[in-house]
């Protein structure tokens, strides 16, 4: 049984990363998708709602799940049995964060992989920054979250158009 752990902020969760999920459970036995508390300071969205997001959108997937983690992400990969750390990278501008927590990882967890996923072209400039800015103005969401957590972002900023 190879488990894997998707960690990220998910504030909220985008096609893209969706993508990424998708990718790795035809890749993995189980993939956790783990909305991790100590990136989420100052989130739109608090974590419990992010992860019922997530929830609502990877029903389609049989060997997802989702886990609201905490603390160090190799040390919440271990208490799952998971061996395998999913990253996405979309740019260049990603690759120097993702190599520093890669080797911070790889330095406390040896036997934790951080395996990289690149980005599918279209969502290669969407993160969940962009999908915010474009649901504050108001403006189409579908290329970029799906459906349901469309409708949280219009709820969330619905005073503000
Ligand atoms: P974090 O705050 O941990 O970077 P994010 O939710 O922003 O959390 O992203 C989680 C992971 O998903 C990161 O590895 C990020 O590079 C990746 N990611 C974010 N957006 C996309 C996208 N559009 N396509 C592919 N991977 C993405």
């Amino acid at each position: 049984m190879r488990t894997a752990i998707y960690p990220g902020s998910f504030d909220p969760v985008t096609l893209g990363h969706l993508d990424i999920l998708e990718r790795a459970c035809e890749r993995f036995d189980r993939v956790v998708i783990a909305v991790m508390e100590n990136n989420a300071k100052t989130g739109l969205f608090t974590p419990e709602e992010r992860a019922d997001q997530i929830r609502h959108v990877i029903g389609h997937l049989s060997n997802a799940e989702v886990m609201i983690g905490s603390g160090l992400t190799v040390e919440f990969a271990r208490s799952l049995g998971a061996t395998t750390i999913i990253r996405g990278l979309r740019a260049v501008t990603d690759f120097e964060y993702e190599l520093q927590q890669a080797a911070i990882n790889m330095t406390l967890a040896p036997e934790v992989e951080t395996v990289f996923f690149m980005a599918k072209p279209k969502y290669s400039f969407l993160s969940s920054s962009a999908a915010k800015t474009v649901a504050y103005y108001g403006g189409d969401l579908s290329p970029f979250v799906p459906d349901y957590v469309a409708e949280k972002l219009k709820e969330k900023y619905g005073g503000s158009l």
